[in-house]
């Protein structure tokens, strides 16, 4: 049987929208933020693929634009970061801010024994192998 031919696969957008009902659910907007913005980047990846950091030209998997606030007040753009350069902006900036259409997300310096609401220490959301 012929179906008809989708431009998304329909169980993407479906786990695209199942992360965005159950993020209403978080309380802290930059959790809820950092969940939509991973899935989106997600679903991006699985329909168009990753691109390259442009600072060391390494895979990355999740594209998602960085804008990083330099202790010293300068301030670099990033259409993306590989994890491991995404870590050392942020370990030289005020703050870096992953942002996507109106979600965006705040990244401080790791400082010990900080209160935080780190994003890091939230549960990440499972993420599924898709074999096509
Ligand atoms: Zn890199």
């Amino acid at each position: 049987m012929q179906g008809i031919r989708r431009q998304v696969p329909a169980k993407f957008l479906q786990e695209y929208l199942e992360t965005m009902v159950s993020a209403q659910s978080f309380q802290v907007s930059n959790v809820r933020h950092w969940t939509l913005i991973q899935c989106y980047a997600e679903l991006q990846f699985k329909l168009n693929g990753g691109s390259k950091c442009p600072m060391c030209k390494a895979h990355v998997r999740h594209v998602v634009p960085i804008r990083a606030e330099h202790q010293d007040g300068t301030v670099q753009e990033f259409d993306c970061l590989c994890t491991r350069c995404f870590e050392g902006e942020r370990a030289i900036s005020k703050v870096v801010t992953m942002h996507l259409g109106e979600a965006a997300v705040n990244h401080y310096p790791r400082t010990y024994g900080a209160k935080t609401s780190d994003v890091q220490s939230s549960p990440k959301p499972a993420k599924r192998k898709t074999a096509y």
